[in-house]
């Protein structure tokens, strides 16, 4: 008992700071003349005192507890708080549609900072070889098939945005015939 509490012992306080006094005398005396050294003696005084303090502090073993209890609880909030249900029923079920002609492909991405499901790397497949076509945007939507070199250049500017409009429009509507 007194050898595992020793820190918090008064003999031990107090041969620890007489100790500690001693060394601080004999090592002020060293350097008391030299206005460098001095100032650096102090800061590192100051620094062993507070030292000092923060080994004498008295944790209690159930601040410990209580705070790895606070941080499970908080985490497990944040993780619930993930729309897991939507993300499995987006990312598994729905990932490609025919819409405008095409066949379209994406991604479902948690944006932390929106609070939502975003859509991320939609692609238009090529009609002829299924093949992600590049597409550029330049007075209108240029689609491009890297393998067979289908172009199709009748597409409006905004023909990502309105396929992007349509796919979480069919994810609402989803959602709705489920949720009625
Ligand atoms: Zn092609």
């Amino acid at each position: 008992m007194a050898e595992k509490n020793w820190t918090k012992s008064p003999w031990a306080i107090g041969l620890g700071t007489a100790v500690f006094s001693f060394c601080l005398s004999v090592i002020y005396d060293l350097v008391k003349d030299k206005p460098l050294l001095s100032s650096i003696w102090s800061i590192i005084k100051w620094a062993g005192e507070l030292i000092w303090k923060i080994l004498n502090f008295n944790v209690k073993l159930w601040w410990i507890i209580l705070f790895v209890i606070l941080v499970i609880i908080v985490l497990y909030i944040i993780d619930s708080a993930k729309p897991k249900i939507k993300e499995n029923s987006l990312s598994e079920t729905y990932k490609e549609d025919r819409i405008k002609g095409l066949r379209w492909s994406w991604e479902w991405e948690y944006s932390t900072f929106n609070q939502s499901w975003i859509l991320s790397d939609l692609k238009a497949h090529c009609p002829k070889c299924d093949t992600p076509m590049i597409a550029q945007s330049s007075y209108g939507l240029y689609l491009d098939c890297p393998r067979c070199d289908f172009k199709d250049h009748t597409r409006p500017e905004d023909e990502l945005d309105k396929v992007q409009r349509i796919i979480i429009d069919n994810v609402n509507r989803r959602k709705n015939k489920n949720n009625p």
